[in-house]
């Protein structure tokens, strides 16, 4: 991500709390700054389905550094009701047409994107046009085309991009990340992660739907296959080779069922994943010279749970999405890491489109060249 100069980081920050610099260097400028950096973060949330409803609005309740201020929804029922739970004012309610009067108000410093994958492009990019910063929801986007489209946007209008990849700001993967950076097991040498759940409910929704989806299990649920064993490794792969099941076409007709690929790394570590709209699997396992570590569930929301070659972990359970958006909320106010760039999205749909061509090329092995490493995230 763009290194911001102190220059551009105090018009960032100004900008992120309605036009007051915090930054500031007299006793009494200080006091100021101290009750300003108090100040919470408005988030508005594009798309009122399931995520935005039972676990970001919630979550927003309880977060630190940011709250939900706005929405912006193409169902006109829900304005009232969200408004009334949420106490949300009518001049921060938009609807798809006229979002980009969002740009007007100072209330909003954070625009977060979660509607169907083939609207992500379009909301990132109207979002950092009108000066917010921006969360994405994963998959990035359609294709890495759109990526670049919304890391450059974002480069453009200045302003902070970040992934909704909630597990980053979660202490369990957040020891996984210590294990293998400390390598308190030795060296990974193979990384398996299973990322799947058997959908059963409406053929027609969305997810089942090419154009809106942009693929199926695996723009969906590989995801987070595909993080596993890049911060279960420390290291972006360097080829993968993959194959797509289907046995119930009937259902899944446009979209992929079950996918598997296999990964080579660098150091030579090999990693293989399982990703399915047909079968229950969550699960993050890595064989490592002295042990190993495992995570199941790995990517659920609450509770993971996880265990090594030396014991059990146990973390305190909180929600993700709080700790993550304060994260991202952190990264705008103070400058701390941003732990989840929009660099680390597209490099996962890089990934995912190797796989798609292998598949198409019946599993031929693609090989795979990142120049920068994302595998940590901060
Ligand atoms: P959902 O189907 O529950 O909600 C989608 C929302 O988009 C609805 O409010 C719907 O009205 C709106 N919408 C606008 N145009 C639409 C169209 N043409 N078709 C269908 N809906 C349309 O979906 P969701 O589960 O909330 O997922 C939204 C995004 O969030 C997706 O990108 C998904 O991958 C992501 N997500 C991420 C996580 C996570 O853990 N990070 C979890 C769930 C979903």
């Amino acid at each position: 991500m763009e290194k911001l100069s102190r220059r551009d980081f105090n018009a960032t920050l100004a900008k992120g709390v309605g036009g007051v610099t915090l930054l500031a260097t007299t006793p009494l400028a200080c006091a100021m700054g101290n009750a300003q950096n108090k100040k919470k973060l408005g988030v508005a949330l594009v798309g009122l389905g399931s995520y935005s409803t039972y676990q970001l609005a919630p979550a927003l309740s309880d977060t630190k550094h940011c709250y939900l201020a706005g929405i912006v929804t193409g169902t006109p029922e829900k304005e009232n009701a969200w408004a009334e739970k949420y106490g949300i004012p009518k001049e921060n309610i938009y609807n798809y047409q006229n979002f980009d009067n969002i740009a007007k108000n100072d209330a909003i410093n954070i625009v977060y994107v979660v509607l169907p994958n083939s609207m992500h492009a379009d909301f990132c990019i109207r979002a950092a046009k009108a000066g917010k910063h921006v969360i994405c929801e994963k998959p990035m986007a359609m294709n890495v085309e759109e990526c670049d489209a919304i890391i450059n946007a974002c480069k453009k209008a200045k302003v902070k991009l970040g992934m909704g990849y909630r597990l980053h700001s979660e202490p369990y993967t957040q020891e996984i990340k210590r294990f293998v950076k400390e390598k308190t097991f030795g060296a990974v040498n193979y990384i398996s992660a299973d990322a799947a759940y058997r959908s059963t409910s409406n053929p027609n929704q969305w997810r089942l739907n090419k154009k809106l989806s942009g693929g199926g299990a695996l723009m969906n649920m590989g995801v987070y296959a595909i993080q596993s064993v890049i911060y279960g490794t420390g290291e972006n792969p360097i080829s993968v080779s993959a194959q797509e099941f289907s046995t119930r076409p009937d259902y899944f007709k446009d979209t992929d069922e079950t996918i598997t690929a296999q990964f080579e790394f660098l150091s030579g570590a090999t990693g293989s994943i399982m990703t399915s709209h047909n079968i229950s699997a969550n699960r993050l396992f890595a064989s490592c010279e002295r042990g190993w570590f495992e995570l199941d569930p790995a990517s659920t929301y609450i509770p993971l749970a996880g265990r090594t070659s030396s014991g059990t972990l146990d973390f305190p359970q909180e929600s993700q999405q709080k700790l993550q958006m304060d994260d991202f909320a952190k990264h705008i106010l103070f400058d701390s890491p941003n732990l989840a760039p929009g660099e680390m999205g597209k490099r996962d749909m890089m990934i995912v489109e190797a796989i798609y061509e292998s598949i198409a090329k019946g599993g031929e092995k693609i090989k795979l060249n990142f120049e920068t490493d994302y595998g940590f995230g901060g």
